[in-house]
């Protein structure tokens, strides 16, 4: 507040007279003039007890002010001291615990993606390794059974009946049977990636390295729940 907010007219704005009395009733200071027109009949008081009055309501006021003040003052210190780094620590620890739930679970996929990669690598050079082995083992059969086929196709000119003997003796020893060599390739041995058993163990992983369970509930939801939880309720 400045000084001028104690600088009131001091006059009566009705009648621009001094002020003398201050009516009761109205609880405005009045003029001479005032008593015996707006403020007639009024009760009146003499402005030095009013102003007395006054004087002792505001030391009330003053007292009442200053202890409500410093309790205030308290509050208001609390806050800054106490509750502000409490909050800040609370904030720090929560974004903490994020970053540390984070990279446990990318940890673990990642450990998973390794695994699972690796496993892929081996059952695919598995695979390759036995698609050779067939493919190499048909073509040598091609290139023997072929080679007889032409043998026996020139032999069949040879007019010489012993030489068409013991030669016909010779190769046909070398004919094999390989009709179970023709049939179709079976591809059901191919390597598939198991995508659900994938998912489902890295989702095992993840809860069981946060100490918790998947539990199933009666309307078929699944929920997490803390390990520690389970044995309590097991207790009870
Ligand atoms: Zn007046
Ligand atoms: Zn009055």
């Amino acid at each position: 507040m400045t000084p001028s907010a104690f600088l009131t007219e001091a006059k009566c704005v009705l009648h621009k007279s001094e002020f003398i009395y201050f009516c009761t009733k109205c609880h405005v200071l009045i003029c001479g003039k005032c008593v015996t027109t707006e403020h007639k009949g009024h009760d009146i008081t003499d402005i030095k007890t009013v102003a007395d009055n006054y004087r002792r309501s505001a030391e009330g006021n003053i007292s009442d002010l200053k202890v409500a003040v410093t309790k205030l003052s308290k509050v208001v210190g609390q806050m800054k001291e106490i509750e502000k780094p409490t909050i800040k620590r609370t904030s720090d620890s929560a974004v903490a615990e994020v970053d540390a739930s984070v990279k446990k679970i990318t940890d673990i996929v990642s450990f998973k993606k390794e695994n699972t990669l690796y496993e892929v690598q081996n059952q695919l050079d598995i695979e390759i390794e036995e698609f050779q082995y067939d493919l190499k083992n048909k073509e040598r059969m091609y290139e023997h059974q072929n080679n007889i086929c032409e043998s026996l196709q020139r032999l069949v000119h040879v007019s010489h009946d012993i030489t068409f003997i013991t030669s016909y003796e010779t190769l046909k020893r070398d004919i094999h049977d390989i009709s179970d060599l023709v049939g179709e390739r079976g591809h059901e041995q191919m390597y598939k990636f198991d995508k659900k058993g994938f998912v489902q163990e890295v989702v095992n992983a993840i809860v069981s390295n946060f100490e918790m369970c998947l539990v199933g509930k009666e309307d078929g939801s699944v929920v997490l729940t803390h390990k520690t939880d389970i044995k309590k309720k097991e207790k009870e």
